[in-house]
């Protein structure tokens, strides 16, 4: 006879999660505080935005629709897509999450890269199958090490492009022989959290890519150029038939209604969007030119937020930096989860903040 349980028990694996633990956000004792670890933008969201939440509250007791189909039609006219093959969900999390346990299973691997974005991760696991980590090179997404990686068992490949925490991407080019080379069975999930911010002519989304295959999904967020991530949306793009298979899944109601008026109300204000681009454009260059200049190493980031390297020779250590901008009450992200023991990483804030870390980082560097 097996021996009597006491108490439930989790599936096999979910206690083998790592949970995730998001960027601190307090700096104990300091009066001011800016929270330069979670990618927020600065800016805020789009005033319209802000009113249609503000409107939203006054029906409260309603169940929102389902169908978000305001927020559908509002992405689909932005980006001339078909609403038939838009899915929006309580943050691309919510999204990341279902791909993983429609697509999933034990005995199934999913393929993530060595600095990817954890979630994935967490998600293949909570699906019971296994994730399979592949090296990058020098902060980048290998397209070869991924095919290399590629078993019988394989069922979804998770890229962010632009990754988090690197801010590197991978051109359209490799992205396409990627696909060209992937079993039509074997879904590629293509999380473009940071598309917004990327200014370069061989750097596509996905969408040209979803449009025309069969296995590409690719996912898109409201918390960062838009402003929304206290809201949670997020929305994905892909095939009808994935469409088809994750609306059997998802809870019925799974965006609040204040969440698809104010969605709906910043996707038609693409003009705010523009100015937050152009605002973080100008900052990313600014910081990687300024910390370059202290002696530290910047990864190239397309996104919103710069990868720190501190020098391993001299002592001068990426923890010891945490320490000493936070007392000055500059929050920045310690990214050792992500395979950078001796790294941080900034979101790009308002002016005064990024004057700030520049100026306590000199001083951190001895170059004061
Ligand atoms: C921030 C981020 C997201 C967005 O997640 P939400 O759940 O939509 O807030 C997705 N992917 C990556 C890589 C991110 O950095």
């Amino acid at each position: 006879m097996t021996a009597q349980k006491t108490k439930p028990a989790p599936r096999p694996g979910v206690m083998d999660i790592a949970a995730y633990v998001p960027g601190k956000e307090h700096a104990p004792g300091v009066a001011r505080v800016f929270k330069l670890s979670a990618n927020e933008t600065p800016l805020g969201p789009s005033p319209r935005a802000i009113e249609a939440f503000r409107a939203a509250a006054g029906q409260l007791e309603r169940y929102p629709d389902g169908q978000a189909k305001e927020l559908r039609e509002a992405i689909a006219s932005t980006f001339r897509l078909n609403a038939a093959n838009i899915l929006c969900g309580n943050g691309s999390d919510e999204l990341l999450g279902l791909l993983c346990h429609v697509y999933l299973g034990p005995g199934d691997e999913g393929i993530v890269t060595e600095h990817g974005f954890l979630v994935y991760k967490i998600q293949i696991m909570a699906a019971g199958a296994t994730p399979v980590t592949v090296k990058e090179r020098d902060c980048r997404v290998d397209v070869d090490a991924i095919l290399a990686a590629v078993t019988d068992r394989t069922r979804a490949v998770f890229i962010a492009n632009p990754g988090n925490p690197t801010g590197t991407y991978v051109p359209v080019a490799e992205i396409r022989r990627l696909h060209a080379a992937l079993p039509p069975h074997v879904l590629l999930v293509l999380d473009a959290a940071y598309a917004e911010y990327v200014r370069r002519n061989d750097y596509e989304a996905g969408l040209e890519l979803v449009s025309s295959c069969q296995n590409v999904v690719m996912t898109r967020t409201f918390s960062k150029a838009y402003g929304l991530a206290a809201l949670r949306l997020g929305w994905l793009y892909a095939p009808e038939h994935v469409i088809d298979a994750l609306d059997r899944v998802r809870g019925p109601f799974n965006i609040s209604a204040p969440g698809i008026a104010a969605g709906a109300a910043a996707m038609r204000d693409q003009a705010f969007i523009e100015q937050a681009v152009a605002y973080n454009a100008l900052w990313i260059g600014r910081l990687a030119e300024a910390f370059e200049a202290l002696g530290l190493r910047v990864t190239p980031s397309v996104a919103n937020f710069v990868l720190i390297h501190f020098p391993e020779e001299d002592g001068r250590r990426a923890a010891d930096a945490d320490a000493f901008l936070t007392a000055r009450g500059y929050i920045l992200r310690a990214v050792r989860s992500y395979g950078f023991d001796n790294a941080l990483r900034m979101s790009v804030g308002p002016e005064e903040a990024n004057l700030g870390v520049i100026d306590a980082l000199r001083e951190f560097m001895g170059r004061a």
